[in-house]
């Protein structure tokens, strides 16, 4: 039988139950993921040992999923999901088994597993590898398919089909026909999911190597129909003009050139077009336009993302990046322009407004390298940053309580005032001084009849 190496914190763990004559095995993505030549970040362990039997072995467990026979075991700095040996009856709501069954051997634990690929266990500490469906020559075929009969397994379990779907972005993955052909008809199932573990799936797919397949298998087994229609919906969209492609493949497109390690830029740049079906109009010489489309996308992103149950960091973030999607630099922007703009958009944004507009333009013309106006843009930028030119309310020379030390009431009046300071200090930021701001104060207050 075939060993592999195994971790020496796992071979550690593993003595806690050996030596209680209980037996445990590595399973799950760590498994999987050493085959596939990658390290798994978190480790699944499966065991005869009942949850009871698992918390007196150790002197701290934390029971995470305890009705589902799984624990979490903290130790040497990992957090260790133990699960006991399960066989399942009965899924009516799609999702959980209505009982949970303990069974006895590593086999029928691995035959209620989803995937062949997340059905192989390693024996600990030995590192016999345990693979009764076959899974290591499908991983070597990079093909992903049911344990079982596939209209079983996803009427079982709803999630299963975006499980399979999000897999299909590993590097080079493929889902296998007959369990392709079973997504759509359990496509009911998959609808009663929790949509937190939808959600979940999906930032799964989105950070993927090869999310464009995975966005493919999504369009086309009708889970993109179920779970975005908005995007559905850019299908067909043509653009003309410099666009090859419809709006939902220039999405899709857009998505996979963004970078994988930011979540942010790649929801942003998979819906930055979306408001495009519904803004598109022909003008004078035939070409289409999407006048505004950019404030559309914005507003159709934040209902899929609250609906999706994002936090709402991620939907502040990724909204304003889609709404900002638009600017056009030119080399004439006056300093001021420049300064604006890094106001409109925010200092913090601008690395990644810059790496959305990058894939934006990947998706169009297949460019990757820099964007000389970027670049350009860029220099500016920094150099306004050198200089510290005055860009938001707080770094101006002059603050509420000074104008409220010039006898000016607290209210309204100084949030206006403070913003007329801003607009001149952004046209000049010479203008950033005490004596300067108070004296254009003074002018304002006058002019606009405010009391001092
Ligand atoms: P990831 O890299 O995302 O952690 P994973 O395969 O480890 O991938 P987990 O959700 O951590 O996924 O699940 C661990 C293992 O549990 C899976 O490899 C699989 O064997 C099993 N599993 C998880 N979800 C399901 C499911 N819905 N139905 C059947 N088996 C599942
Ligand atoms: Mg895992």
């Amino acid at each position: 039988m075939k060993t592999v190496p195994v971790h020496k914190d796992l071979q550690d763990l593993s003595l806690f139950f050996t030596r209680a004559g209980f037996s445990v095995y590595l399973v799950g993505g760590a498994v999987r993921d050493s085959f596939l030549g990658t390290t798994a970040t978190d480790w699944d362990i499966a065991t005869n040992a009942s949850p009871q039997a698992v918390t007196s072995l150790f002197h701290r467990v934390i029971p995470t999923g305890i009705e589902h026979g799984t624990v979490t075991i903290p130790f040497r700095g990992h957090m260790i999901e133990c699960t006991t040996f399960r066989t399942e009856q009965g899924y009516s709501d799609g999702r959980h088994p209505d009982s949970v069954a303990y069974a006895a051997t590593i086999e029928e634990d691995l035959s209620r597993r989803d995937f062949t690929m997340n059905a192989i266990a390693v024996t600990l500490p030995g590192g016999a590898v345990v693979d009764p469906f076959d899974g290591r020559k499908d991983i070597t075929r990079k093909i992903i398919r049911t344990v079982g009969n596939p209209a079983e397994r996803f009427a079982e379990d709803g999630l299963r089909t975006l499980r399979a779907v999000r897999f299909s972005t590993l590097p080079g993955f493929t889902i296998e026909q007959a369990t392709f052909d079973a997504i759509r008809p359990a496509l009911p199932v998959t609808a009663r999911v929790a949509v937190e573990r939808v959600r979940e799936e999906l930032v799964k797919l989105v950070s993927g190597a090869e999310p464009l397949t995975g966005l493919g298998y999504l369009e086309s087994s009708g889970l993109l129909e179920l779970f975005l229609p908005e995007l559905a919906e850019c299908r067909g969209i043509e653009q003309k003009g410099r666009h090859r492609f419809d709006v939902l493949d220039h999405s899709f497109l857009a998505c996979a050139a963004a970078p994988r390690e930011d979540l942010i830029v790649r929801l942003s740049a998979l819906f930055h077009d979306v408001g495009k079906p519904h803004t598109r109009a022909v003008d004078d010489h035939g070409n289409y336009t999407f006048h505004r489309h950019e404030a559309v996308s914005a507003d159709i992103t934040k209902s899929v993302l609250e609906r999706l149950r994002f936090p709402n960091r991620t939907v502040t973030e990724v909204c304003h990046l889609v709404r900002m999607h638009m600017f056009h630099y030119e080399p004439v922007w006056t300093d001021a322009a420049v300064r604006r703009f890094m106001v409109a958009a925010g200092v913090e944004n601008l690395d990644r407004l810059f790496s959305l507009r990058r894939a934006d333009t990947a998706a169009i013309s297949g460019h990757t390298g820099p964007l000389p106006d970027l670049v350009e843009l860029q220099s500016r930028i920094d150099g306004i940053v050198a200089k510290k030119q005055g860009l938001t309310l707080r770094d101006l020379a002059v603050n509420g309580n000074d104008l409220k030390n010039e006898g000016i009431r607290n209210g309204p009046a100084i949030g206006l005032i403070l913003h007329e300071l801003h607009e001149a200090v952004l046209d000049d930021p010479a203008l950033n001084t005490k004596d300067r701001l108070m004296e254009i104060a003074r002018a304002f207050c006058r002019e606009k009849n405010i009391a001092t």
